[in-house]
């Protein structure tokens, strides 16, 4: 396998065999991510992609389970080079259970509903998307280059096609002028698609992005870790529909994991009592530390 630049991968792909089938992220915009901001991007070729899952094949043998294919919105591939792709990893490794690529809504709205189904056959299995907030103007600020309704019709597509979706919530997102809007609505577009997971990660200022730059220079006011936990808990008081949750990233404050709304109870009196923790006691992250 031939990697270029630094490999992102989400904490639950750890596991899988990492094959990059792009280079560098097609939006490249977003104010807080700090990625691929160097990168210029590129599609690598079908050919190059099967070659690398063929060295895969000789190297870790047949018994792969699980493949994640990076950089940034590798769905926007072509369909039929996607599928192509998909079909040849399943003929190297037969006990292939997860696939796996990362897309935001803008790009899946470039697929049909039959795309996403023909993708699924071929094995797709899952794709981690980041929303970062349902509140239309923090996504607006962080140019995420989608909106809210645009995130539900995309998430409710791929839900329709049988495809797994993992949410990403960036808390803190909103600073502090936005903490409220950032909590609730995000709480009720997640309400409206029905996310199989959702993830949180706490917003850390990530040197060289514009987002850094307006922290520094006061323009945006990054949340304490009380301010960060009274969010969480308020995005986590608004979710209804069934979904897991999980805190699966070094930079949150709250171990928080387990199904909504079963265990909603359970993650606010988790919340609660670290809030009764003297403030001091957490330790703000910086990006050097991600
Ligand atoms: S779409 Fe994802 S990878 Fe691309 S700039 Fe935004 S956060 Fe970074």
């Amino acid at each position: 396998m031939r990697y270029e630049g630094t490999v992102y991968r989400p904490p639950s792909e750890a596991e899988s065999l990492l094959i990059q089938a792009t280079i560098g992220c097609p939006h490249n915009d977003c104010t807080f991510c700090g990625m691929y901001r160097d990168t210029k991007f590129r599609i690598r070729s079908v050919a190059d992609i099967k070659e690398d899952l063929l060295m895969a094949r000789d190297f870790y043998g047949d018994k792969v389970r699980s493949i994640f294919f990076p950089d940034g919105n590798t769905i926007l591939m072509k369909t039929d080079q996607l599928l192509e792709i998909l079909y040849y990893a399943r003929e190297m490794f037969p006990y292939l259970k997860r696939m796996t690529v990362y897309g935001s809504a803008k790009f899946m709205k470039l697929k049909k509903l039959n795309e996403f189904r023909l993708l699924r056959e071929a094995g797709l299995t899952r794709i981690h998307s980041g929303m970062e907030s349902g509140d239309d103007e923090v996504l607006r600020r962080i140019k995420k280059g989608f909106t809210a309704a645009e995130m539900i019709e995309e998430g409710l597509k791929v839900r329709e096609a049988g495809l797994e979706l993992s949410e990403y919530i960036l808390l803190g997102i909103g600073g502090r002028e936005r903490t409220q809007e950032h909590a609730l609505e995000s709480a009720r577009v997640l309400n409206a698609f029905t996310p199989d997971f959702v993830r949180f990660r706490t917003y850390v200022p990530w040197k060289g992005t514009p987002l850094y730059d307006d922290y520094q220079q006061g323009r945006f006011h990054l949340l304490s870790p009380y301010e960060v936990l009274r969010e969480t808990r308020l995005l986590i008081a608004n979710l209804e529909d069934p979904f897991e949750l999980l805190s699966d990233h070094m930079s949150n404050y709250a171990p928080i994991n387990g199904n909504i709304p079963k265990d909603k109870p359970e993650m606010i009196e988790t919340i609660d009592r670290l809030l009764a923790v003297p403030e001091d006691n957490f330790k703000q992250m910086d990006s050097g530390l991600l």
